[in-house]
C-alpha cells in the first residue's frame, strides 16, 4: 500500500480503509519513510486512535499496521529495482530516514533512488531490525528480474532477504520455474494505489498475534508460523503478463515468447511481459513447487466485475462486511438477491476459475470478457 498516490491516501484512510471495509488483519504501509507521514503517524498515537504494539507494528482497530518504505536502487550497468524494507517500530523507521537523507535527493518521496550499492542498503536494514523483500520481482521497468539481472544475488545477499513479491502477473507456478527463488517465501500483496485496490492481492498468514514479530517469524517459517495461502490476481489479468508491442498496439499473447522483438512486425519496441521474461529465465521446464510453498488462490477484485458499479458495490459492502466476505463467503443466493443474477455469476465463475478473461500487458489491465 503506497501513500503518495492519491489524496485521499492518507496513513488514516488507509488504516480505516482496511480494518473496516477490507477486513484485513495486518496492513503494510510504504511511504512510512516519509518525515510527513512519520508526523501523521505520531498525531494518531498521542490521540491514543491508534498505539505502538510490543511486538512492532502499529495498531488501528483489530488491524496491524507495518511500516514500510519502497526504494529504488540501481547497480552501474544495470536497470532499477524496487526493495521495500520493514523496520519494527516508529523510532526504528526514523533512524532509517536520517540514514537515507543523506544519500537521496528527496526523503519526503515515494520509491526515492538510493545512491548506495543494493547490498549496503540491505546491510543497513538489517542492521536495523529490519526486513528486505525485493518488489514485484517481474514487472519490466523497476524490478530485480525484470529489468535489473538474470539473478537476484547479482544485487543482493540471498540470505538476507525475508520473502519475495510476486507482483499481480505472476503466481507461484510462474515463478516455480526459476530455481533461484527455491528458497524464498513467496509474499503476495496489493501494491495499491488507491483505497479500492486495498487487498487486490493478499495473504493468509499463521501467526500468534498480529505483529511484526510475528510476520517476521512467518515468512521465515519459524516456529510454526507461516504464509498458509497466497490470494493474488489471476496472472493474466495483470497489467504486465504478456508482452505488449507499441507498434502493433497489441498483446502477444497465446503466441512465442518473447522478450526482443514483436513476433509479428519485427519491432524491438516491446514491453516485455511477465511471463515472457520468466520463460526466458526459468531454468527448468517443469514448476517446482517446494513442500513448505502454501496453496495459490486466484482471485478476481470486484472492481474487475462487468456491471458492478460504485453504488452495487456499496451495496454489497453494506450487506456482507468486506470485500473478501463477498468474495469468497457468500453464497450465489445471497449475491442474487442483491445484484442480480448475471453479476452474481461473474462472481461465482470467478470463484471456479471459470470466467473468461483477456489478458493484460503494456500497462494495461487485462479484463474479465462479458458473456456474449
Ligand atoms: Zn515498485
Ligand atoms: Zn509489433
Amino acid at each position: 500500500m503506497k501513500i503518495s498516490a492519491a489524496n485521499d491516501l492518507t496513513f488514516f484512510n488507509i488504516a480505516h480503509e482496511a480494518a473496516v471495509r477490507k477486513g484485513m488483519e495486518v496492513i503494510g504501509i510504504i511511504d512510512c519513510h516519509s518525515p510527513s507521514v512519520q508526523d501523521d503517524i505520531m498525531t494518531y498515537l498521542d490521540r491514543g486512535e491508534m498505539e505502538e504494539l510490543e511486538g512492532g507494528g502499529i495498531r488501528y482497530q483489530d488491524t496491524a499496521i507495518m511500516l514500510g518504505t519502497e526504494i529504488e536502487v540501481r547497480e552501474p550497468g544495470r536497470g532499477p529495482a524496487h526493495l521495500l524494507a520493514y523496520m519494527p517500530n516508529l523510532v526504528a523507521m526514523q533512524g532509517f530516514t536520517q540514514w537515507m537523507k543523506g544519500h537521496m535527493k528527496n526523503v519526503e518521496l515515494s520509491s526515492q533512488r538510493i545512491y548506495v550499492p543494493a547490498r549496503i542498503l540491505q546491510e543497513e536494514v538489517l542492521g536495523r531490525g529490519g526486513i528486505l523483500i525485493p518488489a514485484h520481482i517481474f514487472t519490466p521497468h523497476k524490478s530485480v528480474y525484470g529489468s535489473a539481472s538474470t539473478r537476484m544475488e547479482h544485487l543482493l545477499d540471498l540470505d538476507g532477504i525475508s520473502a519475495v513479491e510476486l507482483g499481480l502477473s505472476a503466481d507461484s507456478d510462474m515463478a516455480g520455474l526459476i530455481s533461484e527463488l527455491d528458497r524464498f517465501t513467496f509474499v503476495t500483496n496489493s501494491d495499491a494505489h488507491s483505497l479500492g485496490k486495498i487487498g487486490r492481492e493478499y495473504n493468509e498468514m499463521k501467526l500468534a498475534a498480529p505483529t511484526y514479530e510475528e510476520l517476521v517469524k512467518a515468512l521465515h517459517c519459524q516456529e510454526g508460523r507461516r504464509i498458509a495461502a497466497n490470494y493474488g490476481l489471476n496472472p493474466r489479468l495483470g497489467k504486465y503478463h504478456r508482452t505488449y508491442c507499441s507498434l502493433c498496439e497489441s498483446i502477444l499473447d497465446e503466441r512465442a515468447v518473447t522478450v526482443e522483438r514483436c513476433t509479428d512486425c519485427g519491432s524491438n519496441k516491446i514491453v516485455r511481459g511477465v511471463m515472457d521474461r520468466i520463460l526466458a529465465l526459468a531454468d527448468r521446464e517443469q514448476t517446482y513447487l517446494p513442500p513448505y510453498r502454501p496453496p495459490y488462490h486466484f482471485q478476481v477484485p470486484l472492481e474487475f466485475i462487468p456491471g458492478l458499479g460504485p453504488k452495487k458495490l456499496d451495496q454489497l459492502l453494506r450487506r456482507f462486511g468486506t470485500e473478501m466476505n463477498v468474495l469468497h463467503r457468500t453464497t450465489p443466493e445471497e449475491l442474487e438477491s442483491e445484484i442480480g443474477e448475471e453479476i452474481a455469476s461473474y462472481i461465482v465463475k470467478a470463484r471456479e476459475g471459470n470466467l473468461l478473461l483477456e489478458v493484460g500487458g503494456g500497462g494495461r489491465y487485462g479484463k474479465v470478457k462479458n458473456r456474449s
